[in-house]
C-alpha cells in the first residue's frame, strides 16, 4: 500500500499539539509559535542523508529517534530549553511500516523533551531527513564557542569514541565481543545532554557538542575563542570497550578523532570548578575533566607519560578531499 503525500501527513506527523505557545501547528502554510517573554529563539537545522549518516539498513525506529537527536543536541550545547521542531523527509516511496517506525522513534523523543512537531516538508528522492529545533534561551545567556579564557577547564560529559567503535564494528574494522548492543545504541539512537546543557549554561564560558570529534569540535571552539588547549589523553572518558579496543589495538585517539557521539565539551573558569564538580554530582552521564586552555594556538594531546602526541587530520569533514 502507498499513501498520498497528505494521508501521509495526516496519518504519522499531525498529532494534537501539546504546548499552549503553539498558535498554529501542523496543517496550514506556517506555524505560528511563541517565544516567552525575556528570551531569545536558538534555532539549529541538520540534515541526515542515506550512505553518508547512516546505513541503508538502520531500523527506522533509530532513525527516527536520531534525526531528532542530532538536532536536540545542538541546542543542548547552547543551553536551549527544546520546545518545538520541523521535519523535512524526502523518502523513496511511502511504506506505511517504515513511516510508522520511523514517526514513533521520532515522536518518543519529542515527548520526552516535551517537544512539538509543528511543520515540515514530504517530498519523493533519495531517503534524506531534515530536522529544524527551535528552543529558548533566557536572554543573553546561551553558551557560545567563542567565550573561552586562558585557564579555563575543559570538561566532557558522558564517555567518547563509543559511536565511533560501532561504526567501526559495523563496517566489520574491529571484531567487538563487549557491550555490542549498548555500542550500536550509542551510534543509532544518542542520548542529546538536553538537561546537562541547560544547567551548565549558568557557569560555562563555551561550549559544543562532539558530533564530528573531540579534536575537530574542540578546535571549533579554540578558534572561535583565539585560544589554544591542552588534553590529557588518559583523561578523557571511556567506556569499558573503547578501554579494551585500546588495550588491544594500541589506538588510544579515537575517542580524539571519531565523531557521532553527541556528548557535550564544555568550558568553564577555573573559580567555578566546585560549582560545576557539584553540580556533574546530578549528572546520570557524568562530566569529566580533560584539559585546560591555554594562550598557545592550537590543540595539544599530552599521553600519560606527560610527552605531547602529535595529531593527524581529526574529526570529519565532508568536503573534504573535493576540489572546489
Ligand atoms: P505547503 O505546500 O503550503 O508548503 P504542505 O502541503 O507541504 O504545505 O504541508 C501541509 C502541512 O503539513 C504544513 O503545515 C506542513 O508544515 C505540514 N507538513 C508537511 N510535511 C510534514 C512532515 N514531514 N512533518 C510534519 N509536518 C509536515
Ligand atoms: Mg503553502
Amino acid at each position: 500500500m502507498t499513501l498520498s503525500e497528505f494521508d501521509l501527513i495526516q496519518r504519522y506527523f499531525q498529532a494534537d499539539t501539546t504546548r499552549s505557545d503553539v498558535a498554529v501547528g501542523i496543517g496550514d502554510d506556517c506555524a505560528v509559535l511563541r517565544v516567552p517573554a525575556g528570551h531569545e529563539l536558538a534555532v539549529s537545522i541538520d540534515t541526515l542523508v542515506q550512505g553518508v549518516h547512516f546505513f541503508s539498513d538502520i531500523d527506522p525506529y533509530s532513525l527516527g529517534h536520531k534525526a531528532l537527536a542530532v538536532s536536540l543536541s545542538d541546542l543542548a550545547a547552547m543551553g536551549a530549553t527544546p520546545a518545538w521542531v520541523t521535519l523535512a523527509l524526502t523518502l523513496p516511496h511511502s511504506d506505511p511500516d517504515w513511516l510508522k517506525a520511523f514517526s514513533e522513534g521520532f515522536v518518543a523523543l519529542a515527548c520526552a523533551h516535551q517537544v512539538d512537531l509543528v511543520g515540515g516538508d514530504t517530498t519523493r528522492g533519495p531517503l534524506t531527513l531534515s530536522t529544524q529545533a527551535h528552543g529558548f534561551i533566557e536572554q543573553g545567556r546561551g553558551m557560545r564557542r567563542s567565550g573561552a579564557r586562558v585557564g579555563d577547564l575543559i570538561y566532557v560529559t558522558g564517555t567518547l569514541g563509543d559511536a565511533g567503535l560501532a561504526l567501526r564494528a559495523k563496517q566489520g574494522l574491529y571484531q567487538n565481543t563487549q557491550d555490542a548492543s549498548k555500542l550500536m545504541q550509542r551510534l543509532e539512537r544518542p542520548l542529546p545532554r538536553v538537561s546537562e546543557g541547560r544547567a551548565l549554561a549558568r557557569l560555562a564560558t563555551a561550549a559544543i557538542d562532539i558530533s564530528d570529534g573531540l579534536a575537530a569540535d574542540l578546535g571549533h571552539i579554540l578558534k572561535a575563542s583565539q585560544v589554544g588547549a591542552t588534553v590529557d589523553i588518559d583523561r578523557i572518558p571511556l567506556s569499558h570497550a573503547v578501554r579494551a579496543y585500546g588495550d588491544e589495538t594500541g589506538d588510544w585517539l579515537l575517542a580524539l578523532s571519531a565523531g557521532d557521539d553527541y556528548e557535550l565539551c564544555v568550558v568553564v573558569s577555573e573559580e567555578r570548578q566546585r560549582e560545576v564538580e557539584k553540580l556533574a554530582a546530578s549528572f546520570q552521564c557524568g562530566l569529566t575533566r580533560i584539559g585546560i586552555i591555554e594562550q598557545e594556538s592550537g590543540l595539544r594531546c599530552r599521553g600519560a607519560d606527560g610527552r605531547l602526541l602529535e595529531l593527524g587530520v581529526c574529526g570529519f569533514d565532508h568536503f573534504a578531499g573535493y576540489e572546489t
